[in-house]
């Protein structure tokens, strides 16, 4: 994106600098020298102000499963919109759709509805320790499980990007209960467990890690964390946020056929609107308030608005699962195939990894299979790799430390455009000293 063709994005990032940190509503989003500042979606291409169209293979950090803006979901929000918005009483369709997440999600036997990721990981984990009555937690050096304190602690996403892991602000005793473990090491975990098992309330992993790039649990790492947690009486939480609906319908729980005691679903459930979930063994989740004693409380959760759009979304995914989720797969393993190719033909060394709808490439010789792995991949070549797709209209997310993701309106057309685009993309990458 060059700057003479590109002034209103321009303009409208020296306005946002003025009034908002960095000009933007979450760190992720910038990027030097400046974001590109969308007028609108529809399917798989964002427009910008300057009337640009980008072929969208960020999805709003995969947010968008269906594309933008699709027709079934739009309709069902239009219809609830005449029924107003907030009602700060229940509702039936918030039950639906609670319904169709149990339908769904192997773990999920009770469960309650939020609105962001960040609640939903914050109340899991404060669930758990209400129910083990423990203080401790283990998470994964490059899992991002939003941003409040307890979690944020080597953690992915924006604070790998941006070099700021650790938050400040939040106090060493709140983070000193945060046991951090390098992510596809079985024997720490063992040997954390040994130590001080009967003081971890939970272990919280991204059964996928999709938040530092994107890197596969090795095999059995996942169902050996199942055994040790079960061992030492740890719940067991898999933060789905990403790969729930995403890897299958069932998430990563159907993937790997393992069942968490609990789990976090965002991101994809909302379909495009903001709602999260946490939940689990009913045993577990009858000790959230006001049933039990762990306090739990949202002015917009359930709301009509989100669990509508959310419902269409599941109702879908539910009835179309066997045409859709081959779809989603198939476009990611092309486009993931030819980084592969394109990449031997400059002698790149790269790594491409890929599952289901998720994809990434790191400029690297070495398999990446943990965060100190991902740190190792050449940022400088991303950067330039990143650019030129932009040039060419074609979005990542603007971070080597983030995954790429295929949604359903990704046409073929849109493939073999993109593979276009990554040869270019490629080639300048391989010129990076
Ligand atoms: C995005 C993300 C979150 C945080 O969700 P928000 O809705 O942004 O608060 C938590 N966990 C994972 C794995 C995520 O990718």
């Amino acid at each position: 994106m060059s700057k003479s063709n590109s002034s209103c994005s321009l303009a409208l990032f020296e306005r946002a600098k003025k009034i908002l940190p960095g000009g933007v509503n979450s760190p992720v989003r910038a990027f030097v020298p400046y974001p590109f500042f969308v007028k609108r979606a529809m399917g798989s291409k964002l427009f910008d102000a300057d009337g640009h169209v980008y072929i969208d293979y960020c999805n709003a950090y995969g947010a968008m499963l269906f594309g933008h803006a699709y027709p079934d979901v739009m309709e069902a929000v239009k219809t609830q919109l005449a029924n107003g918005t907030l009602y700060g009483v229940p509702t039936e369709q918030e039950v639906v759709f609670a319904e169709l997440i149990k339908q769904a999600s192997p773990c999920m036997e009770m469960l309650r509805l939020v609105n962001t990721g960040t609640e939903a990981t914050m109340h899991a984990v404060r669930v758990a320790r209400g129910y083990t009555g423990r203080r401790k937690i283990v998470k994964f050096e490059g899992c991002f499980h939003g941003s409040h304190d307890n979690v944020l602690v080597k953690a992915g996403s924006g604070a790998a990007t941006f070099g700021v892991p650790n938050s400040l602000g939040i106090p060493d005793e709140t983070t000193r209960n945060t046991i951090v473990l390098p992510y596809n090491d079985i024997a720490a975990v063992e040997a954390v467990l040994e130590q001080e098992g009967n003081e971890v309330a939970a272990i919280i992993v991204e059964p996928v890690l999709a938040n530092v790039g994107l890197i596969l649990p090795k095999t059995n790492y996942l169902a050996a964390l199942r055994k040790l947690t079960v061992k030492y009486g740890v719940v067991l939480i898999f933060d789905e946020i990403i790969t729930g609906f995403r890897l299958a319908l069932g998430g990563a729980q159907e993937y790997f056929n393992i069942t968490p005691d609990m789990a976090t679903l965002g991101k994809v459930l909302g379909g495009g609107f903001p709602v999260a979930a946490f939940g689990g063994k009913a045993e577990i989740m009858q000790t959230v308030s006001p049933v039990g004693g762990v306090y739990q409380a949202g002015t917009f959760s359930g709301n009509p608005v989100s669990t509508i759009a959310g419902s269409t979304m599941l109702c879908l995914l539910l009835q179309k699962r066997n045409e859709l989720y081959p779809q989603l797969e198939k476009t990611a393993c092309e486009l993931s195939k030819a980084l592969v190719d394109l990449s031997k033909n400059y002698k790149l060394p790269t790594q491409i990894c890929n599952i289901a709808s998720l994809y990434q490439i790191f400029f690297t010789d070495q398999p990446v299979t943990d965060y100190a792995c991902a740190k190792f991949s050449n940022i400088k070549m991303f950067n330039a790799y990143f650019h030129e797709l932009l040039k060419h209209g074609v979005f990542i997310p603007p971070s080597q430390f983030e995954t790429c993701f295929t949604s359903i309106a990704h046409s073929s057309k849109d493939i073999s455009g993109t593979i276009e685009v990554f040869d270019k993309a490629l080639a300048v990458a391989s010129k990076v000293e």
